[in-house]
């Protein structure tokens, strides 16, 4: 038995079987020796992948052509020569005769070769081509049953992932009823892997340095989302310790849920609370919880974008918004613009290189920058908000200069497609500067959303996909100062401002949000009974009281005092 700590980001008690998942330079790529009786079949596994990958790049040609024209489809015929170039496939099988490896190893060390050649030649157009020769790589691969994406889509049931990180583009496709808990070597509470685990309700830990080196694939592994321990191959011991919190656990969620949640949230002295969901694809829109929510507080649409080669055309886009406004009509859903950038980058944005991504092309910033993109999207939601209740969101908001940009263009387009009235435009606020602007934006816009997930990185100087840099959820006291600020601020110009990033779907930290003024909190559903019975057990001057003593608290421990003493612990 081996006990293994990091840091618990998503609550609750797992077990299964390790799967390793090691997405580290290089690896990825199978290596092993074969017997040469394989050979022939190996080169036969060759063959087929080479076709099947020649088969989707010639769709994936017509329907870009057909899309967007045939200059963008050329970009594939490079990939469609190297991939009917007789020299490369002899090579190759030369390869896997004279070394006696498997195919994956082979082509990995063909391509590579060749990549190298390409680098050193002058031309930069050629060397460019590189690039081409890589992508084609990892489709072959794929086509061997060992991309990484791959992978993750046909784990075994009953699977405890583990990780050095997981990128939003990993997830994807991550086969969700198969993973019973996460465990990480990196990435931040608040990172994208980890607000996804907490909004599929599934344990997972990080920190746990050399988890993909010390835990052997196919091991039995605890998982505790409480404490952040992680036990490999548990004694008898352990395993029945583990069994009765996991049963005790149950019993209290379930309690939670159909004892006590029900109705619009109100604290015990009358004041309401407008709860709402945070989601990032259509179906989450009907989960069981949005029964009690007042809607979509925040619809990510970047994980429409994130898989794809090329963009979701308009119509694809349209069909998705208006998907998640009738599952959740009459009441609103706000969709917000794409905050790709930082670790959320798109397929057919993966040979963009930022030295430091999150302080590069994200947000407004991308959308204001490709025009073309963001009038897509922008047209969707407008044509969405002819049929359905739908508001707009700008993320990553600067100031007032951008964010009337971005709403000016979109005025112009409801303009053009005859919407009687413009729907609500709204900025999010998770930049410094945006909190210096805040008066000046408030005006202008709609209302607000406070992204305390960036805000907190950005204001702390903490990348937030960077395990351990903050105290939980960034309890700073700055952090604490600063939304005070953002409540009173919305608060004079009359403007509502909802708190979307994950603080607000912790019990505890909900309690502070109210007591400094916030009404409007939007979390994953899933974790939004807890949230409902935290507030529903407050009384509105306890927690106005408990706010204004964190405000003045000096450093991160006075306010997980202060915050825990108040009521319950951090979740
Ligand atoms: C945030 O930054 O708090 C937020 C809600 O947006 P995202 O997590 O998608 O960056
Ligand atoms: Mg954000």
């Amino acid at each position: 038995m081996k006990t293994l700590k990091g840091q618990p980001i998503s609550p609750g008690y797992a077990e299964g079987t390790a799967f390793v998942y090691d997405r580290g330079p290089g690896n990825g790529v199978p290596r092993y020796q074969i017997g040469r009786n394989q050979v022939d079949s190996e080169h036969g596994r060759f063959h087929q992948a080479i076709e099947r990958s020649a088969e989707e790049l010639q769709s994936l040609r017509s329907k870009i052509k057909s899309e967007l024209g045939q200059a963008e489809a050329d970009i594939f015929a490079a990939h469609l020569s190297l991939l009917h170039d007789e020299a490369f496939r002899q090579r190759t099988r030369e390869r896997i005769e004279r070394d006696l490896v498997n195919v994956e190893q082979a082509v990995d060390a063909e391509v590579s070769d060749l990549a190298r050649a390409l680098e050193e030649v002058e031309s930069e157009y050629i060397r460019e081509r590189a690039k081409d020769v890589q992508d084609v790589k990892r489709r072959v691969l794929k086509h061997l049953g060992h991309g990484p994406e791959e992978e993750l889509k046909r784990l075994p049931a009953g699977s405890v992932l583990v990780t050095r990180e997981l990128l939003p583009s990993d997830t994807l496709g991550l086969d969700r009823e198969h993973v019973t808990a996460i465990v990480m070597e990196h990435g931040g509470e608040t990172g994208h892997a980890a607000i996804l685990a907490r909004a599929m309700g599934i344990p997972a830990v990080t920190g746990v340095a050399g988890a993909t080196e010390v835990i052997e694939p196919g091991s039995h592994v605890h998982v505790d989302g409480q404490s952040g321990e992680v036990t490999v191959s548990p004694n008898e011991e352990a395993e029945s310790a583990f069994v009765s919190v996991k049963a005790r656990q149950s019993n209290e969620a379930t309690h939670t849920v159909e004892e006590e949640y029900t109705g619009p949230c109100r604290t015990q002295d009358g004041t309401d609370i407008r709860l709402y969901a945070n989601i990032s694809r259509p179906e989450e829109a009907s989960q069981p919880e949005m029964k009690s929510l007042e809607g979509v507080g925040l619809f990510r649409t970047e994980y429409l974008f994130l898989g794809q080669p090329i963009p979701p055309i308009e119509a694809q886009q349209e069909e998705v918004y208006a998907a998640i406004a009738s599952a959740v009509a009459p009441r609103p859903a706000v969709i917000r613009t794409l905050d790709l950038g930082g670790d959320k980058k798109p397929a057919f944005l993966t040979d963009s290189f930022e030295a430091n991504p999150n302080l590069g092309m994200r947000g407004l910033r991308f959308s204001l920058a490709e025009r073309d993109l963001f009038e897509t999207q922008l047209r969707a939601i407008a044509r969405t908000a002819l049929k359905g209740n739908v508001c707009v969101l700008f993320p990553m908001v600067l100031g007032v200069d951008d964010f009337l940009t971005a709403a000016e263009r979109f005025r112009q387009i409801c303009h053009e497609l005859e919407l009687d009235d413009v729907p609500p435009i709204g900025a999010m606020i998770e930049t410094p500067s945006a909190v210096f602007e805040l008066d000046r934006i408030a005006t202008e816009a709609d209302f607000l959303s406070v992204g305390t997930n960036d805000l907190v990185q950005y204001v702390l100087a903490a990348d937030r996909n960077t395990e351990g840099l903050t105290g939980r959820l960034g309890v700073h006291p700055a952090v604490v100062r600063v939304l005070q600020q953002i409540a009173e601020g919305a608060a004079a110009a009359g403007r509502e401002a909802c708190v979307c990033g994950e603080v607000a779907g912790a019990p505890t930290f909900a309690r502070l949000l109210v007591g400094l003024g916030f009404r409007a909190l939007s979390m994953a559903p899933r974790r939004s009974p807890a949230v409902w019975t935290a507030l529903f057990e407050s009384n509105l001057a306890q927690l106005e009281n408990t706010a204004r003593r964190a405000v003045e608290c000096r450093n991160e421990n006075e306010v997980s005092d202060i915050l825990e003493a108040a009521g319950a612990t951090l979740t």
